[in-house]
């Protein structure tokens, strides 16, 4: 802390001071947090399994424990790896290089896909139907694009154009290491950067895309084929393994409409080089180190990171994403306790009882609308930890001599998994996240709060301490996903997770009076020179943040040490409460880094996450004594309260 500043001054700086000043980023690092300690010590924990599980020459064939330690081994063994270059993309190169014609431009476009080398030109995955939520049905997005927004094309300002260089020179770079002359490389930068900036413009921004309704678009295959005369939908859709289907969910057809037009008007040379260069940038983090610390200088200028994080931990990372729920149930045997499940249980259903609480006091809404708003918050589904039923990957073939392979196998294998589920009932012990990950979600379609084993540690969480952290940390957690069922977004949703107004008309226009007062106090953050939160694109987190740490809040005043007055090292309960969120989101944040999230990310940057909330609190201003006068004063009538 830095009891030397005022909190009703600056909170962020009295609740962390000490901690900023003395925890730099490290070198490996682009941001260093609550988070990113609690993610370090969990890939250190995922590293030892790993080395255990590579180690073990006992394993039996076919079990969990000898097909993680193969995958890891394979991805370890940086010798064999260099020694490949780039021959496991030979192949590939030389045939999406040589296509003739649209519809073989288009073949390729569905192969790429199937067998996990790269995903062009746009997206495509299969999910619920939101407006009917038992069908899982194809979805296609815009896409096609590397850079992390489509802002960086279409921005002339000098951070974007270095960003602009940097990503053409990595392009460049990536084409001589396949023997590629250095001019002609200099081209096909230009010839893909052109390409993308056109995709990119085409593209909707991150705050339309917020939108349930803009982005459901739904046509038959037939009807959409006629949007786009170039694309025929029911054989492209056959090629890319989908079958059976009469109609396909678009999130953009604009963009379909404009990348119909740019199949025909950019030269088959051009599209050449873009699906080679989609195999490559697929590829590269995966092939010998010049392909890999390529795609390290170029990330280096789009994050500001200083040294590459090691190869035990990208391969850690890796193999918790391509098979996570094979290296979660080696880590969950030695790094979840049941004690913890059962005090989640018990904090997320008192989390909904002061949910139901708050909803029921509202003084803006009527009694139509909170019944539906309680019917859907009764409806929630939590699941905490891991998965009841653990993912197989089932016929995913895993060796220890051949990590390339691996990796495209288990692309391949995710593919193919993903299509399966048309024409099948809903899975809903789907985990959308694995057990080690730090981080929770909501999700509108399901209706349900996740919270993997991962994030159920301290600083978010400790059996052993008092309420007030607890309630703080995790419980301001769990409130911000349930509140997350009723930001601008999921509120949406009804309580079967099904896209459909449930709200009275009077009651829809005072909440979005609220949000949109709640959107202003975050566009007047500013984070890095001329930069400001986006209030607009944020939102959804700040109504999260704002709602959760309420409810977190009445939930804590329910227990014995809420309702008390007894100090803990000199602080009352109400101050451990929101210092304990307070430390959550305390961080350091390269400014590269911080650039770019600004643009991407829809959470708030954490010093604003720390302050946006509690400053519309009345129970923070009591806790800390702030008075009018103090920079983050604001007057009661101007505090912002949404649930
Ligand atoms: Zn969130």
């Amino acid at each position: 802390m830095d009891l030397s500043v005022k909190p009703g001054d600056d909170f962020y700086t009295y609740a962390n001071g000490a901690w900023l000043r003395t925890n730099p980023v490290p070198a490996k690092e682009t941001r260093w947090g609550s988070f990113n300690q609690l993610r370090d010590f969990n890939i250190n924990a995922v590293k030892t399994i790993l080395n255990e599980s590579a180690n073990n020459k006992n394993a039996a064939a076919g079990s969990v424990e000898k097909r993680v330690g193969d995958f890891y081994a394979s991805a370890m063994d940086s010798a064999a790896i260099e020694k490949l270059g780039y021959t496991p993309i030979k192949a590939d190169l030389a045939r999406v290089g040589s296509v003739k014609d649209v519809n073989a431009i288009l073949n390729e476009v569905a192969t790429l896909r199937t067998t996990g080398t790269g995903s062009p030109m746009f997206g495509f995955y299969v999910g619920q139907d939101r407006k009917n939520v038992n069908n899982m049905v194809p979805q296609l997005s815009q896409g096609g694009t590397t850079l992390p927004d489509r802002d960086y094309y279409l921005k002339d300002d000098a951070r974007s154009t270095k960003i602009q260089q940097a990503y053409k020179t990595y392009i460049t770079t990536l084409f001589t290491l396949t023997g590629v002359p250095e001019a002609t490389a200099k081209k096909n930068a230009e010839t893909i950067f052109n390409l993308e900036k056109k995709l990119a413009a085409a593209q909707m921004s991150r705050v339309e895309m917020r939108d349930p309704y803009k982005t459901y678009n739904k046509f038959s295959v037939a009807d959409f084929s006629k949007t786009t005369p170039n694309m025929d939908w029911k054989s492209l859709m056959a090629k890319m393994k989908v079958t059976g289907q009469d109609t396909i969910l678009v999130s953009a057809p604009k963009f379909f409409t404009e990348l119909n037009g740019l199949l025909t008007s950019t030269p088959v040379a051009d599209w050449q080089t873009y699906l080679q260069w989609n195999v490559l940038k697929s590829a590269a983090p995966y092939l010998s180190s010049d392909f890999v610390n390529a795609n390290f200088a170029y990330s280096q200028v789009l994050s500001g990171q200083k040294v590459q994080t090691p190869r035990w931990q990208r391969m850690s990372s890796l193999t918790d994403g391509t098979i996570g729920e094979l290296l979660g149930q080696l880590y969950v045997a030695k790094h979840f306790k049941p004690e913890a499940k059962a005090r989640m249980d018990e904090m997320i259903a008192n989390l909904i009882k002061a949910y139901e609480i708050r909803i029921k006091g509202l003084d803006w809404m009527s009694a139509e609308t909170k019944e539906k708003a309680l019917a859907k918050l009764h409806a929630f589904r939590p699941k905490v930890g891991y998965p009841n039923k653990w993912e197989t990957y089932q016929g995913l073939a895993i060796s220890r001599n051949a990590f390339f392979e691996n990796v495209r196998n288990s692309g391949e294998w995710g593919y193919n998994k993903m299509v399966s589920q048309l024409g099948k009932p809903v899975d809903r012990e789907r985990w959308g996240m694995t057990p080690p990950t730090v981080n929770a979600y909501y999700s509108p379609v399901m209706n349900e709060i996740v919270f993997p084993a991962g994030i159920l540690q301290f600083p978010f969480f400790d059996p052993n301490a008092d309420d007030a952290v607890n309630y703080g940390g995790i419980g301001a957690v769990i409130g911000h996903e349930i509140s997350h069922g009723f930001d601008d977004s999921g509120s949406q949703y009804d309580k079967d997770g099904t896209l459909r107004n449930w709200w009275t008309a009077e009651d829809l226009a005072k909440f979005k009076e609220k949000a949109k007062a709640l959107q202003e106090q975050y566009d007047a953050y500013t984070v890095l020179d001329t930069i400001h939160v986006n209030g607009k694109l944020t939102l959804g987190e700040n109504i999260g943040d704002l709602g959760g740490l309420n409810a977190a809040y009445e939930a804590f005043k329910m227990t014995k040490q809420g309702k008390s007055k007894k100090k803990i090292d000199g602080f009352t309960p109400d101050q451990r409460f929101f210092l304990s969120w307070a430390q959550v989101w305390r961080g350091n944040t390269l400014p590269e880094t911080t650039a770019q999230l600004i643009v991407t990310d829809p959470h708030s940057p954490g010093e604003y996450r720390t302050i946006g909330a509690p400053v519309n609190m009345d129970a923070w201003y009591k806790a800390f004594n702030v008075k009018p006068g103090d920079k983050l004063y604001k007057k009661p009538e101007d505090r912002n309260k949404i649930w």
